[in-house]
């Protein structure tokens, strides 16, 4: 990418990572602020290892779908993850689905993990615990909002595709003209 808003971090599977300016900036603040005190570091790499793999979660539906990923691009406080949009509205709207799950196959283990251990546990291993744990449940299902720019709109949508056609032919419904696609 010849733009300067974006810093490219890495390639996953094919698929290129992208951090905006602004979130390279606060990462750096922190990592200086990170010798007078470490937490605020360690809370906001916790933060956005909850944004990076949600949007690995909608990567791995769309490749279940056989949907082409484009990229990655990773803000402040989203991330978008860009893709070729199926022609079939069911399809493109399963991939939504992906930053939930994935987030929840976190989020689950790592509240097990607080309430059984957090009382032995050092502060810098109980701190990303809960991030990933309590705040990460509380972004995903606040993401599940049925409301424009959030997952939930097309995830509840799946479901009544699904219950309208039934999921053979809701798979084989075909509405739309094939284009590019972008999700948060
Ligand atoms: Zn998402």
């Amino acid at each position: 990418m010849t733009n300067f808003k974006y810093i490219k971090l890495f390639v996953i599977c094919g698929v290129p990572v992208f951090m905006h300016w602004s979130l390279s900036m606060v990462l750096l603040l922190l990592v200086l602020y990170s010798a007078a005190d470490v937490s605020m570091l360690i809370a906001a790499i916790s933060f956005f290892t909850i944004m990076f793999f949600h949007e690995l979660g909608h990567m791995w539906f769309a490749a279940k779908l056989g949907l082409k990923s484009l990229k990655i691009k990773l803000y402040l406080f989203h991330g978008r993850f860009c893709f070729e949009e199926s022609n079939n509205e069911y399809h493109t709207c399963l991939v939504a689905w992906g930053g939930v799950v994935v987030q929840a196959i976190i989020f689950i283990p790592c509240i097990v993990i607080f309430s059984l251990y957090s009382d032995v546990l050092p502060w810098f291993v109980n701190l990303p615990l809960v991030i990933l744990g309590y705040i990460n449940a509380l972004i995903a299902v606040f993401n599940l909002i049925p409301a424009k720019g959030l997952d939930g709109r097309r995830c509840w949508k799946s479901i009544s595709l699904y219950f309208r056609y039934g999921r053979s032919k809701a798979s084989r419904h075909k509405n739309r003209k094939k284009h590019l696609r972008s999700i948060k």
